[in-house]
């Protein structure tokens, strides 16, 4: 990773007397707050979550998914689901590490709406930890972070995709797509999708990204923090497409499976 990618990654501003005292402490699980054994959190390898939270999490069967839409399904190894049996994807393939729930919610609600940073090592890991024994990332050549637009970079202080990607790899072995933080921009700024109707997000999305030459002939993994419809994935992927790109897929931290889709 280049020194640009890294100014970009905002160590998490904990004053250093907050950081003695958490020394002195015995680790506790992020969502039970049990006391772990062992390790202070500042070992690379340290626990962060206790055997039950860590089991409890909504981890994504790699087998029970769409491969296409990345959602749950009844049948194992479905190339399409009922649901995108007519949509016409332009993403070639989606997965994700966890479906989308109250524990996964409220972290990422933190991280991206309260400053919490700290939270991204351990996202980074958890989505690691999903992969474990994966050879699914070699297929790809690059990775992308979804960008923000300016506006929202500025106001929010860092991009929540770029934390998670750089934590993601932190913990995976080699053969790791490279980062690349410069091939795909965000050149509109747009109304959260959170806030529109399904017609809306797409029209909402229109022309809002712009991709680089430099995707030609790649095969390229589109990555974000969370997936509802994945019409934001799917319009970064045709934007790349049109720039030349090979295969395009997305990995998300959690998907919103269509069954809980408000
Ligand atoms: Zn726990
Ligand atoms: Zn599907």
């Amino acid at each position: 990773m280049n020194e640009f990618v890294q100014s970009l990654i905002h160590p998490s501003p904990q004053p250093g007397w907050l950081r003695w005292m958490r020394q002195l402490l015995p680790p506790l699980c992020w969502k039970c707050s049990k006391v772990l054994g062992g390790k202070t959190y500042h070992e690379p390898a340290s626990p962060f979550l206790c055997k039950n939270c860590l089991i409890e999490l909504p981890w994504t069967d790699p087998v029970y998914h769409c491969l296409q839409c990345g959602n749950r399904t009844a049948e194992p190894n479905r190339l399409r689901c009922e649901e995108c049996l007519d949509d016409i994807w332009d993403l070639d393939e989606s997965r994700s590490g966890f479906a989308y729930n109250e524990t996964i919610r409220h972290w990422i609600l933190q991280l991206k709406f309260f400053g919490q940073e700290h939270l991204s090592p351990l996202l980074g890991r958890l989505l690691a930890l999903s992969f474990q024994n994966s050879t699914w990332l070699e297929r790809y050549d690059s990775l992308i972070p979804i960008p923000l637009h300016s506006t929202r970079l500025r106001k929010r202080g860092f991009n929540q995709s770029l934390l998670l990607a750089h934590h993601f790899q932190k913990n995976m072995e080699a053969n790791f797509p490279e980062i690349q933080v410069h091939w795909l921009r965000r050149i509109r700024a747009t109304r959260p999708q959170t806030e529109l109707s399904l017609a809306e997000r797409l029209v909402n999305l229109d022309d809002a990204f712009s991709a680089s030459p430099d995707v030609r002939n790649k095969n390229i993994l589109l990555l974000d923090d969370v997936m509802t419809t994945g019409s934001t994935l799917n319009v970064a992927a045709r934007c790349v497409k049109e720039a030349g790109a090979n295969r395009v897929g997305a990995l998300v931290l959690c998907r919103k499976m269509w069954d809980t889709l408000e």
